[in-house]
C-alpha cells in the first residue's frame, strides 16, 4: 500500500511540497497518497488576498496578512523557481518588483502546470493532528466547511506547512484603552487609503513597518512617525516621516516616545511582527520558537527530530523564500521516498546545533544572507532540485540592500538579472512611486499613449 502524506496548508511551502511529488512522479517514482488540506477557499497562502480581517466567512482567523497596493519588497530574482522560470510564465522579461497579484499569478501558473490541485481539500482547517505510538501513524482530525462535518484520517508522515506569518504579536501600551482613534495590527492593514490626511504612527522596525509607511506615503497620509525597540531602520525617509525611540504611553491622541517627545497621532499600527501557531498541534509534536534564521528541533530545518516523521516548511526567517520552501520540500520529499536516511537523534541535534551555534555568530544582513544562501544549497546537494546560483541570488539580495539604502522610495524602480535564466530584467514602464494601479493588467502592460491626432487626407 502506497504512504499517504498530509500536508497542512497550500501556500507557496504546501504548494512546493505538491510540486515535489509530482516531479519525482514524473520521474518515474510510485506515487503517495497525497491529502493537502487548505483552510481558505483558495491556494496561494498569504498571496491569495481578502478583503477581510478578523474572520474569514466560516468563522476562522483570517490567514492573510497582505494588502492591497502590496509590492514585492524584494527582487524577484531572488524567489524564482528554479523549475519555472518567470520567463516561462509570462512569456516575456518582467521587471523585477512585482505587485501580489502578479506573484500569486506566477506561484499558481506552476501548480497548474503540475496538475496537483485535484489533492487539495479547501475550506478544511486542521484542527489536531495526533500521534499513534501503537501503529506509528497520525491521526488528522479537520473541519470541511463545505460539508460541515468534522472528520479523521490516517496517515504515515504529516508536513506542516502553515505559515507563520499569521497571528499577530500585539503588545500593550499605557494608554491605548482609551486612545481616541483606531490602533490595529499589521496583520489587519488592507487600504492605505484609509489612512490618508492621517498622522499615522507606526510601532516596530521591520518590514511592516518599513513597508506599510511607505504605502501609506504613497497613497497621501499626512505625517508617518515609526519607534523602535531595538534600532531604527535608519533610510532616508520623506520629509513627513521621522523614526523615534520606542513609544512608552498614549495619552488622548498624543504619543509618547523614550527620548522624551511626543507627538499628535490619528491612528496606531502594530507592526510589531508575529507568532508562530499551531493550535492542532500537542506539545510532543509542536515548534515553539521565535522569528529566527534557526529554530532548534527541525534536523536540516524541516524534520523534526523528535518524530521524524513529521515535518515542517518554511519556519525560518526569510530572506530566501520560494526557492528555498522548494529546496526543503524536495528534501522532505526525499526522506518520505527513502531516498534520504536519517541519522540517529543525537546526529541530528548535534548537527542542528552546529547551525544554531553559526547563526548566533551572524552579525550583519550580509552575513545572515550568506547563512540562509549555505543552507538552501546544502538541501539542493541533496536532490535533484535544479541547482542554481545561490552566490548570484546573494549577490543579489545584496544589490538590493543597496538600492533600499540609496532610496527608500526609489529601490523598486532597479531591475537585476535572472540567476535562472540569465536575462536581465527591463525596467518597470512606471515609477513605483507613480504607480498607483497594482493589478496585473496594469504591470504587464505600459499604459497605451495618447493617440496621435490623426492625419486627414485631402
Ligand atoms: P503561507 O503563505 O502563510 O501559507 C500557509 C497556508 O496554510 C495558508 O494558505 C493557510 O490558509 C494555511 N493554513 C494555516 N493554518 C491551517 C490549518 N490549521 N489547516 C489548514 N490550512 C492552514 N515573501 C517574499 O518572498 N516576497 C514578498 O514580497 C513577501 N511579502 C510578504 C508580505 C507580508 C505582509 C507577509 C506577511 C509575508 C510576505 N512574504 C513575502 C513572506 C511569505 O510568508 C512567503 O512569501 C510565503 O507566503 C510563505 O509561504 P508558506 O506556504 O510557508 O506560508
Ligand atoms: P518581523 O520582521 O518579525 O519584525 C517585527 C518587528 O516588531 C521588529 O522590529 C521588532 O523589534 C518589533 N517588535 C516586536 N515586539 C515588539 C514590542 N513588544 N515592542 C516594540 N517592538 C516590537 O515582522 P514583520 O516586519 O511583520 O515582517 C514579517 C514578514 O512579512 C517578513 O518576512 C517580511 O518580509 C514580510 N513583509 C513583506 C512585505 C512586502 O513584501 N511588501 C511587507 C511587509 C512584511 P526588535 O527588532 O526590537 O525585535
Amino acid at each position: 500500500m502506497s504512504k499517504r502524506v498530509a500536508i497542512i496548508g497550500a501556500g507557496p511551502s504546501g504548494l512546493a511540497q505538491l510540486r515535489a511529488f509530482q516531479s519525482a512522479v514524473e520521474n518515474g517514482a510510485e506515487p503517495v497518497e497525497l491529502v493537502c488540506y487548505e483552510k481558505q477557499g483558495d491556494w496561494g497562502g498569504q498571496w491569495n488576498y481578502t478583503w477581510r480581517s478578523g474572520l474569514d466567512e466560516n468563522g476562522e482567523p483570517v490567514h492573510s496578512s497582505m494588502y492591497r497596493y502590496l509590492w514585492s519588497n524584494g527582487p524577484k530574482e531572488c524567489l524564482e523557481f528554479a523549475d519555472y522560470s518567470f520567463e516561462e510564465h509570462f512569456g516575456k522579461p518582467i521587471a523585477s518588483y512585482p505587485p501580489r497579484a502578479v506573484l500569486w499569478d506566477y506561484i499558481k501558473g506552476r501548480v497548474e502546470k503540475a496538475g496537483v490541485r485535484r489533492h487539495i481539500r479547501f475550506n478544511c482547517p486542521v484542527r489536531q493532528v495526533e500521534y499513534r505510538e501503537t501503529d506509528g501513524t497520525f491521526l488528522v482530525t479537520v473541519h470541511d466547511h463545505d460539508r460541515d462535518v468534522i472528520e479523521s484520517e490516517v496517515f504515515d508522515h504529516v508536513v506542516v506547512a502553515s505559515g507563520h506569518f499569521s497571528t499577530p504579536n500585539t503588545p500593550q501600551f499605557e494608554g491605548f484603552e482609551t486612545f481616541n482613534g483606531r490602533i490595529l495590527h499589521a496583520h489587519d492593514f488592507r487600504d492605505a487609503l484609509e489612512f490618508q490626511g492621517k498622522s499615522l504612527l507606526l510601532v516596530g522596525s521591520s518590514y511592516s513597518a518599513e513597508d506599510i509607511g511607505s504605502q501609506c506615503y504613497k497613497y497621501g497620509v499626512r505625517s508617518i512617525t515609526t519607534c523602535y525597540r531595538t534600532r531604527p531602520m535608519g533610510f532616508d525617509w520623506p520629509e513627513n516621516w521621522e523614526e523615534k525611540p520606542l513609544l512608552q504611553r498614549v495619552d488622548g491622541n498624543t504619543a509618547y516616545f523614550a527620548d522624551g517627545t511626543s507627538k499628535q497621532i490619528d491612528a496606531i499600527i502594530l507592526c510589531t511582527g508575529y507568532l508562530h501557531h499551531f493550535p492542532f498541534l500537542p506539545d510532543a509534536l509542536r515548534l515553539q520558537t521565535n522569528n529566527r534564521l534557526w529554530p532548534l528541533g527541525l534536523y536540516r530545518g524541516v524534520a523534526w527530530e523528535a518524530n521524524p516523521k513529521l515535518f515542517y516548511l518554511g519556519m525560518q526567517d526569510q530572506w530566501y523564500t520560494f526557492n528555498m520552501f522548494d529546496a526543503q520540500a524536495w528534501y522532505v520529499r526525499d526522506i518520505i521516498l527513502g531516498r534520504i536516511t536519517l541519522p540517529e537523534r543525537a546526529t541530528m541535534t548535534a548537527d542542528s546545533q552546529a547551525w544554531r551555534e553559526r547563526e548566533e555568530t551572524l552579525d550583519s544582513d550580509e552575513s545572515m544572507i550568506r547563512f540562509q544562501g549555505d543552507y538552501v544549497a546544502s538541501l539542493i546537494e541533496a536532490t535533484d532540485y535544479p541547482s542554481f546560483d545561490i552566490e548570484g541570488v546573494n549577490q543579489t539580495f545584496l544589490e538590493w540592500e543597496k538600492h533600499k539604502h540609496e532610496g527608500i522610495m526609489t529601490f523598486r524602480d532597479k531591475s537585476y538579472r535572472s540567476l535562472m535564466t540569465g536575462t536581465q530584467a527591463p525596467p518597470h514602464h512606471t515609477r513605483w512611486l507613480d504607480a498607483m494601479d497594482d493589478s496585473l493588467e496594469a504591470f504587464l502592460h505600459a499604459p497605451s499613449k495618447r493617440p496621435a491626432t490623426a492625419e486627414v487626407d485631402g
